[in-house]
């Protein structure tokens, strides 16, 4: 089963897009985590996205499409992906039809999480994120039990660089001119699973589990 995960900077795609991995088995591929490492490990594509992470901005399409399909080549499960921010613009989607195609796969279904801006900007500013492993947590709402070291791995907990309140707003922007397009796009397809996120990661999840079974997967 492939997937793909939509939603606003901060929508609590992460959170969702980790429980549907886990009960189905999935390969989870995050082009933000991937960029991270990269930033982290200093490589020469780490160095390029980081100008464009720092202010808000996409990184370009065609450095952006080459590490996904890189990525698309070498999964690490049979049993299918979770895409999580990506595609975030019409050209990724378009060149990810022909990468999936070129493999003989497609796309199955897309994860569509709604939240309010209102919501996101309170979120995702209080957010934490551990250094090592990835995992997500939040200092008001999903403390980890030991302040500043993660419940998973025992790694730092540490703010990512473009959580704060100005750099989020430019984020929400740029979703909004080259990513929201992409609702329609999918939704033509007829691929679209829609949960709410305002309330709890909870209710969100029980909406796209039952929208995935009602696609039969
Ligand atoms: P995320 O962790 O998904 O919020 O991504 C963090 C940042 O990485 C984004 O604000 C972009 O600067 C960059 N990024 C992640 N995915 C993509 C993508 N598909 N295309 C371009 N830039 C991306």
């Amino acid at each position: 089963m492939n997937l793909i995960i939509m939603g606003a900077p901060g929508s609590g795609k992460g959170t969702t897009a980790t429980v549907i991995r886990e009960k189905f088995g999935l390969d989870h591929i995050s082009t933000g985590d991937l960029f991270r490492y990269n930033i982290k490990e200093n490589t020469p594509l780490g160095i390029e996205a980081k100008s464009y992470i720092d202010k808000g901005a996409l990184v370009p399409d065609d450095v952006t499409i080459r590490m996904v399909e890189d990525r698309l080549k070498n999964l690490k499960s049979d049993k299918g992906f979770i895409l999580d921010g990506f595609p975030r613009t019409i050209a990724q989607a378009e060149a990810l039809d022909k990468i999936l195609e070129a493999l003989g796969s497609k796309i199955d279904a897309v994860m569509y999480v709604v939240t309010d801006d209102e919501v996101i900007i309170d979120r995702v500013t209080t957010r934490r994120v551990c250094e090592k492993c990835g995992a997500s947590f939040n200092i008001k709402y999903m403390p980890s039990k030991v302040e500043g070291v993660c419940d998973v791995c025992g790694g730092k907990t540490i703010q990512r660089s473009d959580d704060n309140p100005e750099t989020v707003q430019s984020r929400l922007d740029t979703y909004r001119k080259n990513t929201a397009p992409l609702i329609d796009f999918y939704a033509a397809r007829g691929l679209i699973v829609e949960g709410n996120n305002n309330v709890s990661s909870d209710t969100c999840i029980k909406e796209i589990e039952d929208g995935l079974a009602k696609l039969g997967l």
